[in-house]
């Protein structure tokens, strides 16, 4: 089969790679002028590693990620409240790595070895679905006929809108912005270590990384409209939330023009009774994204990419049985991750003085490797079974 797939982060090369496997001919076609470097950094694991390491990526992974060494709470003044080390959990860490967004999508995307078609800056900009195929209109390149359509664009799809209806059907905002940069040369530094500080309404993160790079994630509570266009709004109401609070953020606020690169956007959760439509289906962020809250998005992209394919390999070129069963497998799982997510949602940004003392003396019981062993260790496994992949 021809499959579009439209979005080449995390999810639309993971899918591309299985379907190759499978052999169908994928099409990736991509917004961006180039695939990107940099950005921010995400913890990987559970049972989107399992598909990395059938992918035979994990080696390569693991030399572009990191083995951060600590997670510390501090409070307004920079006193410890309690810290997390990773040597306490190092058992559950054998299948775990930090690595950049960006590393993990450019290692899945040499994995394809150019089996698959790259078309960069564009999009589409309609669908014609006629039961057969369906008639793809792009913005730049020339309309084309495919078999299948997936969206695997983000958060924000376009596909999810021109197959399904608008974001708002859809969207669950979870009263949170997050924006995330990073900056060069900020002192101090903790090598390897997330420093957090979280007061009522926010949480800010400075994780000290390798070439003299920091990274900065401010988690906010904000209910008003979400300013995603223009970075001059969005760090004005970093600054003006942000304003009076302790530790270190007046200075990475200060530091925050000069980042490198900066990301801002509005903290949802994707809900849709069904990710397929006709000859149209949704992969990753775009079909059930979970959130950063979740620390788990791009595993669970690609393990939905996975489920997608070995479906489709094992139906046969019934691509309605295939959808079906993609759904079925992984619904409940999906689910329980999103409500788990959203559960932790007072550790990223306490709403008020209760949720903080919550979180703190979490944090401060956690600091107990028996407790962290058991806590995280049960949480570092995910319960769902992948289907053995049929090759063609
Ligand atoms: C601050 C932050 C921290 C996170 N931390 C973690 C973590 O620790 N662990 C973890 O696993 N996950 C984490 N996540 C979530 C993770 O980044 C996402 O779940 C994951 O990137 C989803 O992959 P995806 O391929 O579905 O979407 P994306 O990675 O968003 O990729 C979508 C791609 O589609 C392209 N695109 C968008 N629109 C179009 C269009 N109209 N046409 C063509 N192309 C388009 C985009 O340019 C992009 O390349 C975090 C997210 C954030 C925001």
């Amino acid at each position: 089969m021809n499959v579009l797939i439209v979005g080449a982060g995390i999810a639309g090369p993971t899918l591309a790679y299985w379907l190759l496997r499978a052999g169908h001919q994928p099409t990736l076609v991509e917004r961006a002028p180039e695939l990107r470097r940099g950005g921010y950094l995400i913890d990987f694991w559970g049972a989107g590693f399992d598909v990395a390491d059938r992918m035979g990526i994990v080696p390569e992974l693991r030399r572009r990620g990191y083995v951060m060494h600590e997670a510390r709470s501090v409070g307004r003044d920079g006193r410890l409240i309690g810290s997390i080390k990773t040597s306490a959990i190092m058992g559950a860490l054998d299948r775990y790595v930090s690595i950049a967004r960006t590393d993990l999508a450019a290692t899945i995307y040499a994995a394809l070895d150019g089996g698959a078609e790259l078309i960069l800056d564009d999009t589409v900009r309609a669908l014609d679905d006629d039961g057969d195929r369906v008639r793809v209109t792009f913005e730049n390149s020339a309309s084309r006929d495919f078999d299948l359509v997936v969206g695997a664009d983000g958060l924000h799809s376009q596909i999810r809108r021109l197959a399904f209806g608008p974001d708002e059907q859809f969207e669950q905002y979870q009263d949170m912005v997050v924006s995330v940069f990073d900056i060069e040369g900020y002192r101090p530094r903790d090598e390897l270590v997330a420093l957090m500080h979280a007061e009522p309404g926010f949480q800010v993160v400075r994780v000290s990384l390798r070439d003299d790079v920091t990274m900065v994630i401010f988690t906010v509570r904000h209910d008003g409209p979400v300013p995603l266009g223009s970075v001059a709004e969005q760090q004005a109401l970093l600054r003006e939330r942000l304003r009076g609070a302790g530790w270190e953020t007046s200075a990475l606020l200060d530091a925050m023009p000069q980042a490198r690169s900066f990301y801002f956007d509005a903290v949802s959760q994707i809900e849709m009774p069904s990710w397929t439509r006709g000859r149209v289906a949704l992969v990753g962020d775009a079909a059930a994204c979970p959130s950063l809250l979740a620390g788990q998005g791009s595993a669970l992209a690609m393990v939905e990419s996975y489920v997608l394919a070995a479906e489709l390999a094992r139906s046969a070129g019934d691509h309605q049985q295939a959808f079906a069963r993609y759904r079925a497998t992984l619904a409940t799982f999906l689910q329980s991750k999103q409500a788990a997510a959203r559960r932790l949602g007072l550790a990223f940004a306490p709403r008020n003085r209760f949720q903080l003392l919550v979180r703190d003396t979490t944090m401060r019981f956690m600091g107990i490797p028996k407790v962290t062993e058991l806590a995280m260790g049960r949480s570092f496994r995910d319960a769902i079974e992948l289907p053995d992949f049929a090759a063609v």
